[in-house]
């Protein structure tokens, strides 16, 4: 068959009933950005806005020829990847990875929602950082991931978090972007580090607000600027971008919004 033209990025993980996070987040930030998704799915679920109820994994098999057809079947510009469940669904997706090293992957390393439930089964970030990491292009930890990743204590400020930054970047990969939403103060900045430059900040400032889902939209936005042949830098700071856009309009209709974020 004929391959589609139109840049897509291939979205790979999982279903969050709610529509909160997961895929359903991911194709409507993609799209919302102007580019076509294709899906492999790692694991359906069942949640509301505060609960994970129940997860149920896809065969890693079925992982990977979701990831084989879509990238078989069309114009993959990027792969966006999000839950990724087991070591085992880990391993099946950097084989897939290897055979398709010509195109870029955003790794959002989701290990566990808001509400506290893991997403990423004990012992699986060992995986993630040997098996999956180095085939990379860009890995957007949150400051409780990053320092889950290192096995460290949350970094207590800035300096901290590009230290700690600098220890993930040196299992061998391209860029690291540390998402700074959980930390404190009037500006909420994230911070791209890659190896032998300068890190570069991207700073909005910091809303009243909180959504579900953001890590997903920040990945998702990213990989469809990529998509569209924007460089990593502009691509960042189009996702910031659109995220602070989402999270204004939550707050100004009091939409999905879960819980105040601190006041600072
Ligand atoms: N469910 C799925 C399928 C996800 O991919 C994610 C995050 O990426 C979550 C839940 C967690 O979202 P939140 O932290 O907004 O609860």
């Amino acid at each position: 068959m004929a391959m589609r033209r139109e840049p897509h990025v291939l979205v790979v993980g999982g279903s969050d009933s709610s529509g909160g996070a997961g895929i359903a987040r991911d194709i409507e930030t993609i799209s919302a950005v102007g580019v076509r998704t294709c899906l492999a799915v790692t694991a359906l679920t069942v949640q509301t806005h505060d609960a994970v109820i129940e997860i149920h994994h896809s065969p890693p098999s079925m992982v990977a020829n979701q990831m084989c057809a879509a990238l078989q079947a069309n114009d993959v510009a990027t792969i966006k990847i999000g839950m990724l469940a087991t070591a085992k669904i880990i391993v099946a997706v950097a084989a897939v990875l290897r055979k398709f090293p010509q195109v870029p992957a955003v790794l959002d390393p989701v290990l566990a929602s808001t509400s506290g439930r893991a997403l990423l089964e004990a012992g699986a970030i060992a995986a993630m950082k040997r098996d999956l990491m180095p085939l990379c292009r860009l890995v957007t930890p949150n400051l409780i991931e990053l320092a889950l990743l290192v096995g460290s204590e949350l970094a207590m400020d800035e300096d901290g978090a590009v230290l700690q930054g600098q220890e993930l970047l040196a299992v061998g990969f391209d860029a690291l972007l540390i998402k700074g939403g959980h930390a404190s103060g009037p500006r909420s900045t994230d911070i791209l580090l890659r190896p032998d430059r300068e890190p570069v900040r991207f700073a909005t400032r910091r809303l009243n607000a909180s959504m579900r889902g953001t890590g997903c939209m920040l990945a998702s936005a990213i990989a469809a600027h990529l998509a569209k042949a924007k460089s990593l830098e502009d691509s960042v700071r189009e996702g910031k971008l659109f995220v602070f856009e989402k999270l204004q309009e939550c707050r100004l209709n009091n939409h999905n919004v879960l819980r105040p974020a601190k006041q600072t």
